[in-house]
Order: C-alpha cells, then sequence, then structure tokens
C-alpha cells in the first residue's frame, strides 16, 4: 500500500511573513491528521521559518531546487546539506521550470539526487514531455530518457524513498490538465520503466505522483487513479482553502 503525497510548490511566491500567515492557515484547516502524507516548498528565505513553524507536525517541508556540492565557491547556490540545515527533508528536483529557465539537465538531475541522498533528503524528481514531444509522440521516449539518465549509476536501495513526479509541461501552470486516462497511460509507463531498470519491487513501492494544473475540481478524479499515489501542485498550493480541499479529496 503506497501512502500518498499532496505537496505543494510554491515557487518564487510569498514573503516571509505571507509564506508563515499561508502555512498558519493550511495547518489549522486540517484539524485531523490527513490520510496523506503533506508537504510543502516554501522559498529559500522562508523555508527555516517555515519549518521550525511545522516541526513535530504532520507536514513537511521540501527544498525547490540544489546545488549538487556540499559548500564552495558557488556564489549564490544553496546545497543539499544546506537545505537539509534550514529543516528541509524533501527536495523537488528537475522541475520543467528548472530545466527551461535554468539548464538543467538529465546529468545535473543525476548530480543533484546523489547530493540529496548524501545529505539525507528525499528527491522529488520530475519528468515529463512539451506539447511539441506529445503531439510528436514522443512523450513515452522523453520520459524514458528523463528516468534512465537522472537515475543513472544508482542502486535499488539507493532509490528506496525516492518520489518521481509526472509533470507534463503543457499542463504547467496552464489551466490544461491531462486526462485521467492519459495521466494513468504515463504513469503506468514510468513504474514499467522503474521495474525494467530496478525490479519489481521498487516500481510496485514507488510514489508516483502527477502535476499540472491539479485544483479542488479535477484533484478527485486524478487521485483515485490506481498508478497515481498523490499531486505536486504549483497554483493552487498558495492558495490554503484549494489546497486543502485537494488535501482532502485524497
Ligand atoms: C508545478 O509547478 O509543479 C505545477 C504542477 O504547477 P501548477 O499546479 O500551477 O500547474
Amino acid at each position: 500500500m503506497r501512502t500518498p503525497i499532496i505537496a505543494g510548490n510554491w515557487k518564487m511566491n510569498k514573503t516571509i511573513d505571507e509564506a508563515l500567515a499561508l502555512i498558519k492557515e493550511i495547518h489549522s484547516g486540517l484539524s485531523t491528521p490527513p490520510k496523506a502524507e503533506i508537504i510543502v516548498a516554501p522559498t529559500f528565505t522562508a523555508l527555516n521559518k517555515i519549518a521550525e513553524f511545522l516541526q513535530d507536525s504532520f507536514i513537511s517541508v521540501a527544498v525547490q531546487n540544489i546545488f549538487w556540492e556540499d559548500s564552495g565557491a558557488y556564489t549564490g547556490e544553496i546545497s543539499a546539506m544546506f537545505a537539509k540545515d534550514a529543516g528541509a527533508d524533501y527536495v523537488i528536483i528537475g522541475h520543467s521550470e528548472r530545466r527551461q529557465y535554468f539548464n538543467e539537465t538529465n546529468e545535473t538531475v543525476n548530480k543533484k539526487i546523489k547530493a540529496a541522498l548524501k545529505n539525507q533528503l528525499i528527491p522529488i524528481v520530475c519528468v515529463g514531455e512539451t506539447l511539441e514531444q506529445r503531439e510528436a509522440n514522443q512523450a513515452e521516449n522523453i520520459v524514458q530518457q528523463q528516468i534512465t539518465q537522472g537515475l543513472a549509476n544508482f542502486t535499488t536501495e539507493d532509490l528506496d524513498k525516492l518520489i518521481i513526479a509526472y509533470e507534463p509541461v503543457w499542463a504547467i501552470g496552464t489551466g490544461k490538465t491531462a486526462t485521467p486516462a492519459q495521466a494513468e497511460e504515463v504513469h503506468i509507463i514510468i513504474r514499467k520503466i522503474i521495474a525494467e531498470l530496478f525490479g519489481e519491487d521498487l516500481a510496485s513501492k514507488m510514489r508516483v505522483l502527477y502535476g499540472g494544473s491539479v485544483k479542488p475540481n479535477n484533484s478527485r478524479e486524478l487521485l483515485t487513479l490506481e498508478n497515481i499515489d498523490g499531486a505536486l501542485i504549483g497554483g493552487a498550493s498558495l492558495k490554503a482553502p484549494d489546497f486543502i480541499e485537494i488535501i482532502k479529496s485524497i
């Protein structure tokens, strides 16, 4: 039985005060521990305050990106070691916005996963095709490449806790959602790729999340699918009532 995960990616939004107000509203709106693991990914600047507020709660904290070295002359970067020190337990790696705007590649994703595991951060690795790639019938190939290269040189034991998020790029922040059938189809393919690379055991226990314009009005139909183990949510995670409603739809 895979415990579902609902993760909110706050991206580059919310000042420290706004982030604290948001997490307080989410926390107080979930009076009983939900049936899913809940994760929020604030900005670097708000992360430590959010982690302090959530200490001993059922909500965990993720960092949105890391650099692969632990420390040194890398001006402007934040390493897995520092993210862990600030209170993160998870890290989002390879989000399509990082691939699109910051030259993230499958090779850098691979290095970042290595750094995350070394520092006891659980990676949430994002994969997904662009609209152009989907229209050229390349969705499966792209996801296969992202997983094979991103997870190269790890053992099955290394990836015990790793989480994959399937996020079709054309559905992120666009209001377009993959149909339940489209999403389930790729989630089955992802599990097959993991089984081929790392064995059936890991494939059947790995959590594979869906991301791309998940909202309260479509979460139930996506989250009830057999191979969808939760959601990575952008826009709707910035509104406490919407995020809570999605969590309650699990
Ligand atoms: C995301 O950024 O991971 C995402 C899925 O965004 P949105 O929910 O806004 O499409």
